[in-house]
């Protein structure tokens, strides 16, 4: 039998079509496999092009005479720009903001053809720090609201740039997705006195089906109501509203957890297209009580189509119990730190 389900953060229903339920591996994508040198002469990212690229704001490590392992730079091809006026104008009901905003890339390897999800865990652990420095740097701007890291991995998930990177967009507002889900974050714990993301994390701990993966500070979880195949959310155990308040340890727990579902996917769903982004509360949420920060990975394994576009509300075909199992099954050890020739990004 199918089942309609609600999200527990948005509300939103979706239907898991069990029906025409697939087994997780049949989404695999067969996708032959794409060598990429490791150094291309052309490209603005790998290491003696830098001045190609706009004037570096981060490198990781900070030492100049090493070479860089992670470097932030501002998007070329920016959507906002850091040197505007956050201006405010409306008439009737044109309401407008000139261009400000900040867009940024991390590089995420000097190595062309690497893939976050064979990294070894100490080379995403300096990725995610730097996500960290610039997420509190740009947290503390007053003409900044909030703060989006995402990873577009693959052409349907939007990269159009086959070196390894994330990027950044810090914007003069909050998003009306992200403010939906604090709405209804503060009214779970105005209702309860609890925080939701809390309290969902203890209980599917203790349930079990949909835990992917539970490290000593994180978990990920396959999605209840899931829109999509695959959707995977990891949640720090402590209760933390804003990203930046990840401690070392922690980010070097996260990189393991990260990578090893990354992995996971690439092995068993053969290198998909994905996203993944860390939604975090405001810049200024730091110590709130109600809202707490995770990472969202999205494999981009279906299309939207006219139901979709129409109701907004999405069928999925595979249950994210099955998810949770296929992915617990797949062994990832041997491809820790492997090199990332066949990284299709
Ligand atoms: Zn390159
Ligand atoms: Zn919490």
């Amino acid at each position: 039998m199918s089942e309609l389900r609600q999200n527990f953060f948005t509300k939103e229903w979706v239907i898991i079509a069990t029906e025409r339920a697939k087994r997780p591996e049949e989404l695999a994508c067969h996708r032959p496999r794409q060598t990429f040198p490791s150094f291309v002469e052309t490209c603005p990212f790998c290491p003696g092009n830098e001045s190609q690229a706009p004037q570096e704001l981060l490198r990781f490590p900070e030492n100049e005479s090493k070479p860089w392992a992670v470097r932030v730079i501002p998007n070329k091809f920016a959507a906002l720009d850091s040197s505007a006026q956050p201006m405010r104008d409306q008439q009737h009901w044109r309401r407008r903001i000139h261009g400000f905003g900040c867009h940024e890339v991390i590089i995420e390897s000097p190595d062309h053809s690497a893939c976050v999800a064979l990294l070894p865990d100490s080379q995403v652990a300096g990725i995610l720090g730097v996500y960290k420095e610039r997420y509190n740097v740009l947290s503390l701007d007053q003409r900044i609201n909030h703060v989006t890291i995402f990873k577009n991995h693959g052409l349907d998930a939007g990269a159009s740039q086959p070196h390894p990177h994330s990027q950044l967009i810090a914007t003069p507002v909050i998003p009306s997705q992200v403010q939906h889900r604090l709405h209804e974050a503060l009214r779970h714990f105005d209702d309860t006195g609890q925080c939701m993301f809390c309290h969902m994390v203890e209980r599917e701990i203790d349930d079990r089906t949909l835990v992917v993966i539970h490290s000593e500070f994180f978990v990920a979880i396959e999605v209840f109501a899931s829109a999509t195949p695959f959707a995977t959310h990891i949640f720090p155990l402590r209760h933390m509203a804003s990203f930046g308040e990840i401690t070392a340890a922690e980010i070097a727990d996260l990189a393991r957890v990260l990578r090893t579902l990354l992995a996971k996917i690439y092995l068993g769903l053969e290198n998909p297209d994905l996203n993944f982004t860390i939604r975090s509360g405001p810049s200024d949420y730091v110590g709130a009580r109600h809202f707490h920060w995770y990472v969202s990975v999205i494999p981009r394994l279906t299309r939207v189509a006219g139901f979709e576009l129409g109701s907004g509300m999405f069928i999925n075909t595979v249950l994210p119990e099955a998810s949770a199992e296929f992915l617990r099954s797949i062994c990832v050890e041997k491809s820790a730190g492997a090199g990332g020739s066949t990284g299709q990004t």
